[in-house]
């Protein structure tokens, strides 16, 4: 090793908390039921698109996405300089960060919720604020509360990883109506086309008149396009070009745009495997509340199991048993919903778990 003196970094980047990814399956006999993913493979029109584009790779792609934004535009009836495509809805949260905080600004959001977030805000050099869920939903009020003059940005996780559950249209436009107009509120909606529920609001509706709320969307889950790395922000113009400022010149490849506009006009298949996939949700959830399981209530492509002390050992006799699902710390476990048998599988294991 040199013995050189190190660069000078951040003194704060060495204690930030990692994002710790699922781990990839150790081989295709394992259901990997961990990450939230689509367990349907890409279309062949999805694939075909991507075929194109190979041919191309040695060029740089549309920097401005501009076919991809036209057609988000006319399918969510969003003018197109309300929309900001990144390097999948993780790659948004960066850059909206980016957009908006600085040092000694204080990211308000809802915990236990997305991993991703504390790490986010932290490397963004601003200060996360969490507020504890209450039975297992975001707790608007609390958030509305501990908003102080420091608070530049909120984030509502919609349906809530890891959790599951979904906040409602009133309580959402209290919240909206109670915070300031100057801090901007992020709408997490990476899980929004498996809401069956028409008391939870579709955030687009509900950035029209205010002007201080964003949208996120992805194509990883309901799309099933999670590898090419693309979602997108809807915003008003004033924030969609701060975000824009911000964004990874680039930063969504030429493959994942080819991908995500087959993918829009191959929506209504797509939709359909969500259906599918809500439905399965619906035998998942039942049938574990029958073996005496507690399960609230989702809204997204996944279950939660609170199992307190017990989260570690469930999730290795899942894993024993060749199902990886996803543990929090001695909180509870994660479990995608996935094809039928994969489902059948996970319910077998949690059938014979002593409880
Ligand atoms: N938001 C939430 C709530 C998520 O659960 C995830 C993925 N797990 C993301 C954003 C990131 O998704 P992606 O970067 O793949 O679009």
């Amino acid at each position: 090793m040199p013995s050189a003196p190190a660069p000078r970094l951040r003194a704060d980047v060495s204690g930030l908390p990692r994002y710790v990814p699922g781990r990839a399956a150790p081989s295709d006999l394992v259901d990997k039921l961990s990450s939230n993913e689509n367990p349907y493979p890409p279309l062949q029109s999805v694939i075909a698109s991507m075929g194109e584009e190979l041919g191309r790779v040695n060029r740089y792609p549309d920097a401005k996405s501009s076919e991809l934004i036209a057609e988000l535009s006319a399918s969510l009836a969003v003018p197109p300089e309300h929309l900001v495509p990144g390097t999948g809805s993780l790659g948004v949260i960066k850059d909206l960060l980016c957009a908006a905080v600085g040092e000694g600004d204080e990211v308000l959001f809802a915990w236990r919720s997305f991993e991703a977030y504390p790490t986010l805000v932290w490397a963004a050099g601003a200060t996360p604020v969490q507020i504890p869920l209450r039975d297992e939903r975001h707790d608007l009020e609390a958030m509305a509360d501990a908003v102080t003059d420091r608070t530049r940005m909120i984030i509502v996780c919609n349906p809530n990883n890891p959790t599951s559950t979904a906040v409602h249209r009133g309580e959402l436009e209290r919240f909206l109506d109670r915070v300031p107009d100057d801090v901007l509120v992020v709408l997490d909606e990476a899980y929004r086309e498996f809401v069956d529920d028409t008391d939870v609001p579709d955030g687009i509706e509900l950035y029209r008149d205010r002007p201080n709320v964003a949208v996120l969307r992805t194509f990883s889950k309901a799309y099933g396009l999670a590898r090419l790395r693309v979602g997108y922000a809807v915003a008003h113009p004033t924030v969609a070009a701060a975000l824009r400022a911000c964004s990874l010149p680039f930063g969504v490849s030429g493959l994942a745009q080819a991908a995500a506009r087959a993918s829009l006009k191959a929506e209504p298949e797509l939709l359909e495997r969500v259906r599918t996939l809500v439905a399965e949700r619906t035998r998942v959830t039942d049938a574990l509340r029958a073996a005496g399981w507690s399960v609230p209530d989702s809204q997204a492509n996944f279950v939660w199991l609170r199992l307190g002390s017990r989260t570690q050992a469930f999730a290795v006799a899942c894993e024993a048993a060749g199902v990886m699902v996803r543990p929090f710390g001695d909180e509870g476990v994660r479990i995608t919903i996935g094809t039928p048998e994969q489902n059948d599988r996970l319910l077998k294991i949690a059938g014979d778990w002593r409880m």
